[in-house]
């Protein structure tokens, strides 16, 4: 992967002492998972360029397990993709750039804190949502932005694009600012798989931003596809405990914010083949299916006994209740929302409608929202569907769901699935008091559902039955607790 930075304010050379690399030397900075070369093809008065070379190893990625390198122990990981170009870069600009990033320069302090005349290159970045994708994250930043596609190969131009694009910039920044935009956008703009060992992301994050993250429109897609690649240590473990084939079920619930795009079949989309419930006795009866399914079918057996026509998925993921409900002509209107862009781009991939065809009117749709923002859009609906998703709302922000749902879109049926915490204890490999899902802020008792389920339908005036989905232990009950609400007569 190659970077380069451009500079056309005379003298241009001293681009070298605002990034602290003499233009006279081509220098090799080893990194952990390869070598970083930083040199400069052109280095005059008038014009200066630095490029940053990565040279990825990719036996030494496998072996890295250093503190704050990037940890990729899932050997599919490795298979599938050699390594997270963009990250790496990140990476390494990090460890080579780290002072001017600072904006520190003590031999040209004001040519640092100034804005200067910049481009910025990336003949070859790996860009989830093409150039417009990248338009929008920097556009904002004051950058002029040039992206182009890069196709997948120039000699058969039908293939289409890759997942690659020429990106140029040209703006006049601080290089500083420059530097720290690039760290944090190109790993969010690859959304790649992986996996940091360094607990402070967090506040690496904070530093990087500062200045222009908190002012950016789309600070909260960043931060969050940003900090996904902090769950997912979390998840390298679970996944190192699936491995070992005895996972509860929700653990191999697929976070679509980790989730790799399936294949673009949409008949490869059925019901996620889990392991089945360890039922002992039970071998003459086929065997249950998976706990997600029946999920899916309790769900669905509930909507067509209230007599729902009109449906909202809200936390829909990557589409797997929609696209049932579609298979139903009985469903009229069915629509998907779901807070991750991501989630949104992989239902679309799988033969979902895509809500930015505005020619197609369709039956079925899938956007983008956050539950705990009133939306109009979400009103007009026989039954609202979370599925799954109350146990990924931080608990200080389950209030605004509520309102959301219960006090604004207001349907006649509220359908809510989560799990059972007291089931827990019937997964083998889940550790005493672990949660299902590294992204789960909290999983309930029946006796702490109830609880919540009773006083949001007192609060809004809905009827609640409480009902177990899976297999119900007799004593811990079922592994899925489904609250159905309906609205009492008379309630606005
Ligand atoms: N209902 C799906 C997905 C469950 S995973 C299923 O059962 O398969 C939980 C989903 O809730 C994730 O896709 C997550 O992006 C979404 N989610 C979490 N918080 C949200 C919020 N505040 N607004 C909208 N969606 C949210």
């Amino acid at each position: 992967m190659l970077l380069t930075i451009t500079t056309t304010l005379p003298p241009a050379s001293d681009l070298g002492f605002l990034l602290h690399k003499h233009p006279d030397r081509v220098q090799a900075f080893g990194q952990s998972f390869g070598t970083a070369h930083v040199f400069y093809p052109e280095a005059s008065r008038e014009r200066c360029t630095a490029a940053l070379l990565l040279d990825v190893d990719p036996v030494k990625l496998v072996r890295t397990r250093g503190k704050g390198t990037p940890d990729f122990s899932l050997g599919q990981y490795v298979n599938d993709r050699p390594y997270a170009a963009s990250s790496l870069l990140a990476s390494a600009m990090a460890s080579t750039f780290r002072t001017a990033m600072r904006g520190r320069c003590e031999p040209r302090p004001e040519l640092a804190a100034r804005p200067l005349p910049l481009e910025i290159v990336l003949p070859a970045l790996p860009c989830q949502g093409g150039p417009r994708q990248a338009e929008r994250f920097f556009a904002p930043l004051g950058w002029t932005v040039e992206a182009e596609p890069v196709p997948l190969d120039p000699s058969f131009p039908e293939w289409g694009d890759s997942r690659y694009v020429t990106l140029r910039l040209s703006g006049e920044t601080r290089l500083a600012d420059a530097l720290n935009q690039l760290y944090v956008l190109l790993p969010v703009l690859d959304e790649a798989k992986h996996y940091w060992i360094a607990p402070d992301e967090v506040d690496k994050l904070v530093r990087a931003g500062e200045g222009w993250l908190a002012g950016h429109p789309d600070r909260a897609l960043i931060t969050r596809r940003y900090l996904a690649n902090r769950r997912g240590l979390v998840r390298a473990a679970l996944g190192r405990l699936a491995d070992a084939d005895d996972a509860p079920e929700d653990a191999l619930d697929r976070d679509p914010l980790d989730e790799e795009p399936p294949p673009a079949d949409p008949s490869a989309f059925g019901p996620v083949p889990e392991a089945p419930e360890a039922e002992e006795g039970a071998q003459a009866a086929p065997p249950p299916a998976p706990l997600a399914e029946r999920r899916v079918q309790a769900v669905l057996e509930t909507l067509r006994a209230e007599r729902a026509r009109r449906v909202i998925d809200l936390g829909c993921g990557t589409g797997k209740l929609v696209a049932r409900l579609k298979q139903d002509d009985g469903f009229e209107k069915i629509t998907g929302v779901d807070v991750s862009y991501r989630a949104v781009q992989i239902a679309h991939r799988r033969g979902l409608p895509d809500p930015y065809r505005p020619d197609r009117v369709p039956r079925v749709e899938i956007h983008q929202g956050a539950l705990t923002y009133t939306d109009e859009r979400f009103r007009g609906y026989d039954a609202a569907v979370l599925m799954e998703v109350i146990e990924h709302v931080d608990p200080p922000r389950l209030g605004a769901v509520e309102r959301v749902v219960f006090g604004d879109a207001r349907p006649r049926v509220v359908i809510v699935t989560t799990p059972n915490a007291e089931y827990n204890v019937r997964y083998e490999g889940l550790a005493p008091g672990a949660m299902r899902h590294p992204d789960h802020r909290f999983e309930w008792t029946r006796a702490e559902f109830a609880e919540w389920a009773h006083r949001v339908g007192a609060a809004f005036g809905y009827g609640v039955r409480i009902v177990g989905v899976g297999d119900d232990d007799p004593e811990v009950g079922a592994p899925t607790q489904m609250g159905v609400f309906t609205k009492e007569s008379g309630g606005s």
